[in-house]
């Protein structure tokens, strides 16, 4: 019986690198892996109006092409396939209907499928993706991350606009990672419970 994973974390949890080791295994194998990312990750996307393939890239110098969920039909895709599996990077940016359409894959292809991403966003809420898997998936595992300024668990990712942490503004507003080649003006870290609140506390008290 194949199931439906949700692997998550924060920023700088490895999620693409994890998504890109279990292609390989599989394809080792000689097993076909089918690949998706989401169009709203502007990093390596190539955005041509027509483009239906994006890149899943890991910071250590991986990188694969993927299907852009949002300009395909993942169900179809699946049946014309028949891969061994399915991998889904940037999952936090999936609609509820596409987690139903890649649960019906689950159970009624016998497709595994496994899907990387954040759970809450820099404001400390579900992502519509995340919330959906968390209704759904079979299996929910985390992937371990540390604290950019502490050494506690990251459980949370705290948003950097020009160097300074904000506590408020859009849900998707997509940016580098610390230790990112790209140069970006929103920036993402890695933080446990406590360096969030001691940050939000902080930014209230300059308002
Ligand atoms: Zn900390």
């Amino acid at each position: 019986m194949a199931q439906l994973y949700f692997i998550y974390s924060t920023m700088g949890g490895g999620k693409s690198l994890e998504l890109l080791k279990t292609a390989h295994i599989y394809e080792c194998q000689g097993k076909k892996v089918l690949l998706f990312t989401s169009e709203k990750d502007t990093r390596y996307a190539n955005l041509a109006s027509d483009a239906k393939i994006g890149k899943i890239v890991a910071r250590i110098g991986l990188e694969k092409d993927a299907w852009l969920i949002e300009r395909v039909n993942c169900y179809d895709l699946a049946i014309q396939y028949k891969p061994n599996c399915i991998l889904v990077d940037e999952a936090q940016f999936l609609t509820e209907p596409v987690v139903l359409d890649l649960a019906r894959i689950v159970d009624e292809l016998d497709i595994p499928v496994v899907c990387f991403g954040l759970k809450n966003d820099f404001m400390n809420q579900l992502f519509e993706g995340s919330r959906a898997l968390l209704l759904y998936a079979d299996k929910i595992q985390e992937l371990k991350a540390v604290c950019y300024y502490c050494d506690r668990k990251a459980t949370m990712n705290m948003r950097l606009q020009n160097g300074r942490p904000v506590f408020e503004g859009e849900q998707i507003l997509v940016g580098g990672s610390v230790g990112d080649a790209i140069e970006s003006e929103i920036t993402y870290v890695p933080v446990c419970r406590k360096c969030y609140m001691s940050f939000k506390k902080q930014a209230l008290v300059r308002e």
